[in-house]
């Protein structure tokens, strides 16, 4: 496959717009310091921690981050609950989850370290299990995308990259959505956030929210903080316009029943 193919299907969602937005791809990421309830700062774009700090938390809950290696968004979760307050970081691949408790590890101290445990479950498929639907009363999902910005970063990738990548990510990330949902308490916030340009892995992905579950069981909760750019069930902040911050795509559902 050639470039051109990676082009042209974003050129076709983005218009004359993809040019700058390729070139703000290629730029180098400028991460920020996060430190707020760390025994260590720890560098993440700052897109990140506004989705991390999206999720609602009640006092006292249980909350699951799905997708959790390497670990940036459990931390700023992490920081952000109270005492009584514990965070099941989830991540299937085990060398990532390595690198996840040697974040959390470094990052937390001993005391909300207590509060945080790490398991290696496949998220998609863990609300077969009956037992375990409506066990959190917060989940945020980081969903595994397209992430374009390391695709163009690496000419082996970018030369095998096909359209058939975000449509197979897509049928993932809603295995993840749904699976992510099902997990939910009635009254619970759910965060979908992904790091892909293409709307095929957000809006159109989080509308299947509304397919399979209807109006009924599922409100948009939109997320609170004013950057990026606004989408139909959320907002996304693209590095061109937002000083290099991005791509981070965040909707953020309230499960009513
Ligand atoms: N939230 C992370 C952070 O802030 O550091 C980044 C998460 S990354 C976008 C997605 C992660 O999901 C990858 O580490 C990947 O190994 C993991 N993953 C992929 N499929 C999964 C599944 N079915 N269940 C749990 N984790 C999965």
């Amino acid at each position: 496959m050639s470039p051109e193919i990676f082009d042209d299907y974003y050129r076709s969602r983005y218009g004359s717009r993809w040019e700058a937005l390729k070139k703000s791809l290629l730029e180098t990421p400028a991460p920020v310091s996060y430190g707020d309830g760390l025994v260590k700062p720890y560098l993440l774009d700052q897109a990140s921690v506004l989705a991390a700090q999206s999720l609602r938390l009640n006092e006292g809950g249980f909350f699951l981050d799905a997708c959790a290696a390497p670990g940036g968004k459990s931390l700023v979760i992490a920081s952000r609950m109270g005492k009584d307050g514990r965070l099941l970081s989830n991540e299937l691949s085990a060398e990532r989850r390595r690198r996840l408790v040697n974040v959390l590890d470094a990052h937390l101290d001993p005391e909300k370290r207590k509060q945080v445990t790490v398991s290696g479950f496949d998220a998609g498929r863990e609300a077969g299990r009956k037992s375990e639907r409506g066990r959190f009363d917060a989940v945020f999902l980081d969903a595994p995308c397209s992430s374009e910005r390391h695709v163009l970063a690496d000419a082996r990738a970018l030369s095998q990259w096909t359209p058939a990548r975000p449509k197979f990510l897509a049928r993932r990330q809603w295995a993840l959505l749904s699976a992510a949902f099902l997990l939910l308490r009635p009254g619970g916030s759910l965060v979908y956030a992904t790091c892909a340009l293409a709307e095929e892995e957000n809006d159109a992905v989080a509308a299947r929210l509304f397919d399979k579950y209807g109006e009924a069981a599922v409100r948009i909760d939109p997320p609170d903080f004013p950057d990026g750019e606004k989408t139909r069930f959320g907002r996304i902040i693209l590095p061109d316009l937002s000083n290099g911050r991005g791509p981070l795509y965040v909707a953020r559902f309230y499960r009513i029943r």
